[in-house]
């Protein structure tokens, strides 16, 4: 069975943590800030609200796993306004997740990602015209799941916020031990 954080550790991620599943609150009151469409990504994504399902379908799905893992970027930034440093860190992070997902997909294992930001895999998605290109490698962001990021990671001795001159992205990994 793989190693789940070293796998994390060694597909880049800077913070690996342990996450209690019993800290996540699947919260409709989230899906409200997506459907506010600040990151633009509402309604034109299969990873997104409203074509990745429900809230309560997420929690259900959750409740199938026993251990987690909170996987963060953190990159480097002058100040709070670093717009092109905090893309690179995003892009870095997508990079992450989807060397981390390929990786346990190619082991077989059976887990949840709830990851940072929309899916980013394919140039354009094919949302809502044609179905996707790669649905078993299509994650729904942890704010599209219905979970507040900085209470989760609160909720589990991680820190969220790491100065101006920081920038992280945080992603949730549920997997099980039988
Ligand atoms: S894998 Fe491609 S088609 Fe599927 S959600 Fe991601 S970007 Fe869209």
């Amino acid at each position: 069975m793989t190693d789940f954080a070293q796998a994390a550790r060694e597909s880049g991620f800077t913070n690996v943590a342990p996450l209690d599943p019993a800290t996540l609150k699947f919260l409709p009151e989230v899906r409200s800030m997506c459907a506010a469409d600040r990151c633009r990504s509402y309604d034109k994504n299969w990873s997104c609200p409203p074509a990745c399902g429900e809230i309560s379908d997420w929690e259900k799905k959750a409740a199938a796993y026993d251990r987690g893992l909170l996987l963060q970027t953190v990159g480097d930034r002058e100040d709070s306004y670093d717009i092109e440093a905090m893309l690179e860190a995003a892009e870095e992070n997508k990079r992450q997740t989807d060397a981390l997902a390929d990786r346990l997909l190619a082991a077989g294992e059976d887990f949840l990602f709830m990851t940072a930001g929309t899916c980013t895999r394919c140039k354009t998605c094919t949302y809502p015209d044609a179905p996707c290109r790669f649905p078993e490698k299509l994650f729904p962001s942890m704010e599209a799941c219905g979970l507040f990021v900085s209470q989760v990671c609160k909720d589990n001795g991680v820190p969220y916020n790491y100065g101006d001159e920081k920038i992280a992205y945080t992603c949730c990994l549920l997997y099980h031990t039988i």
